[in-house]
């Protein structure tokens, strides 16, 4: 049997895996945790509501808060979930620049990287003299057509 299956080491393959799984675990812990907060807060609020209504706008955006947070970490568990397809594929884990495998720390540390960290870095220094070639025209739209 071969120890390599479409390019990528089965070690490899393994230790992307456990990074995503133990992630998803991880937040899908959370949101359970919260949801049942959500729901306690919610019991209680009812409850306080009818005692002192001029707490609920607080309460309210404490709320609200906290299903964006629910959202959010339903975003990222959804994200995880199309690694682990990709994953499936041998398609997660590559540079999408140069096509090199993203070393397993960073991947650890940014699961849905996209680039290796030398084309990462390459491509925030163009960025950054894009911005600074896009704030320069825009002194020039501001200032020049008022020197003109
Ligand atoms: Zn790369």
């Amino acid at each position: 049997m071969s120890t390599k299956t479409h390019g990528m080491n089965v070690d490899r393959y393994n230790e992307l895996r456990r990074i995503l799984e133990e992630r998803r675990d991880e937040i899908a812990g959370e949101v359970k945790e919260k949801i049942r907060h959500v729901r306690t807060e919610a019991t209680q609020t009812t409850t306080h509501r009818i005692a002192d209504a001029g707490e609920t706008s607080e309460s309210d955006i404490q709320d609200d808060i906290e299903f964006a947070l629910i959202q959010m970490k339903t975003e990222t568990l959804n994200k995880i979930g199309s690694a682990l397809a990709r994953l499936e594929e041998r398609t997660y884990g590559y540079c999408y620049e140069c096509g090199d495998e993203i070393a397993e720390q960073r991947l650890r540390a940014l699961p849905f990287a996209a680039r290796c960290k030398d084309c990462e870095e390459i491509r925030e220094s163009e960025l950054d003299r894009e911005r600074v070639l896009e704030s320069r025209s825009k002194a020039v739209l501001l200032f020049g057509v008022s020197s003109a």
